[in-house]
């Protein structure tokens, strides 16, 4: 079996297929701070393309509440534990060294355990039934894609278990937070290496993961091979279908919302309500994958810089290229085990944000237009105060965010601009 590098567990590990990267990486940033859970963007993907019939059970795009909820139900759990037996198996740990970080290059150190192929190629060799651990839901699991909506762990903290304290940063001991998922057009799909036919590419020109439905015989072994579970069946067809990243918008070839032929955001990232999503393209050096160092593209600032978006369990070993902002009031056990060991960084980042990050969250949903390069023009200082003992400062900049062709696309200051209308009637608003 072949090795490739995945930076984002630090070292090689083995894949069924030889190293190859596109020449531009489709990938976004998901503040999950910042979520409601409306499902709009679960309703802006279903209603384009998964309204027909045999995929009333099929959401490419979900949101779901952490810890209980699942879609399907209890994917990751299911994960975790088959890579447990796994390692126990082997008597290994799935661990993380994280002194062995290094820049952008190795940002959370070297995870030391067995991904879904190197546990598949342990347990079942080169010419096992398959190449990556996974198992296939239950019709059931499908089911329910919202269930236990904003449901937390109890806590008999008071009367009724309410209580102040529950509720109190840094963690709260009642929480939940909504985890949006779509699939991660990952650098090394699991559901790609676990097809026997073939159908599954990842494309050059932009790292979107297809399936070919000519070549689907509906064998299933995605749906298994897909550790995020963002590979379906349709069983009117009897093909497998997935997120396909909108790749018509992303190509900017639709005259009637591209004339100018720029990228444009995927519909779920476009309808985001609580602005929570920022989508990229992110440029990468062929030979050996790496993220070409562009310090103005958002999304490298906010991964590879300041490295407060996280993939979601890199663990796995398919290098996820959705990343995303932990939620600042939950267990930071809960958190590394989900987001791996950059997770306290990225939320103490959050909570004391730098000048430049203030500035770029802004951007999120502030076009419909891929931004690919920023700008900020330094304004005033407006507030100042004390975050953990030590004293912040918050300026007005502007940040100003340019399109493909380095077209100005988006211009906002960090303080939200307020206007208030003068009452001309009793019932003025
Ligand atoms: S998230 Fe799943 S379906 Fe999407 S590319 Fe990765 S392995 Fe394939
Ligand atoms: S549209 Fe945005 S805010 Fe609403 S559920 Fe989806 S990700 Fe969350």
């Amino acid at each position: 079996m072949p090795t490739v590098y995945n930076w984002q567990l630090g070292r090689k590990m083995h894949y069924p297929y030889e190293e190859r990267h596109p020449r531009w990486q489709f990938a976004a940033v998901f503040n999950t701070n910042r979520c409601i859970g409306c499902q709009t963007c679960t309703m802006a993907c279903k209603s384009t393309w998964t309204f027909s019939k045999g995929q009333e059970y099929m959401w490419w795009n979900n949101v779901e509440s952490k810890p209980y909820g699942g879609y399907p139900q209890f994917w990751d759990m299911k994960l975790l534990h088959l890579l447990d037996e796994a390692h126990q198996r082997e008597g290994t740990e799935a661990a993380w060294d994280p002194s062995q970080k290094d820049g952008a290059q190795r940002p959370y150190g070297v995870f030391e355990g067995m991904t879904i192929f190197e546990a598949a190629l342990k347990r079942y060799g080169p010419e096992g039934h398959t190449r990556a651990l996974g198992y296939i839901p239950s019709d059931e699991e499908w089911r329910a894609p919202n269930i236990f909506e904003d449901t937390s762990p109890p806590y008999e903290g008071g009367p009724l278990g309410l209580s102040k304290e529950g509720v109190s940063l840094p963690e709260h001991k009642t929480w939940f937070f909504h985890l949006q998922r779509i699939c991660n057009h990952c650098t090394y799909p699991g559901c790609l290496a676990a097809c026997p036919r073939k159908a599954i590419y990842k494309r050059p020109e932009d790292g979107i993961v297809l399936i070919d439905q000519e070549r689907c015989r509906g064998y299933k072994k995605c749906v298994e091979g897909c550790p995020y579970k963002k590979a379906m069946y349709r069983g009117t067809t009897r093909v497998s279908e997935k997120c396909v990243a909108c790749y018509p918008r992303i190509e900017g070839k639709d005259p009637h919302i591209t004339p100018d032929g720029v990228p444009i955001e995927a519909r779920c990232m476009a309808a985001c309500v609580g602005k929570i999503r920022l989508q990229g393209l992110v440029k990468i050096e062929e030979k050996t994958g790496d993220w070409t160092e562009d310090r103005r593209n958002p999304l490298y600032f906010l991964v590879k810089v300041e490295k407060v978006a996280l993939p979601l369990y890199p663990q796995f070993g398919t290098e996820p290229n959705i990343y995303y902002m932990p939620p600042r009031w939950v267990p930071r056990a809960y958190l590394r085990q989900m987001f791996g060991p950059g997770a306290d960084d990225a939320v103490n980042k959050y909570m004391a944000p730098s000048r430049e990050l203030l500035a770029v969250l802004q951007l999120f949903r502030s076009t419909q237009k891929i931004i690919f390069r920023y700008e900020i023009v330094e304004g005033k200082k407006v507030f100042e105060t004390e975050i953990n003992g030590k004293p912040w400062s918050m300026y007005n900049d502007t940040v100003i965010g340019f399109d493909k062709n380095g077209t100005e696309v988006a211009r906002l200051t960090v303080e939200e601009p307020v206007y208030t209308r003068p009452a001309k009637h009793l019932n003025s608003i």
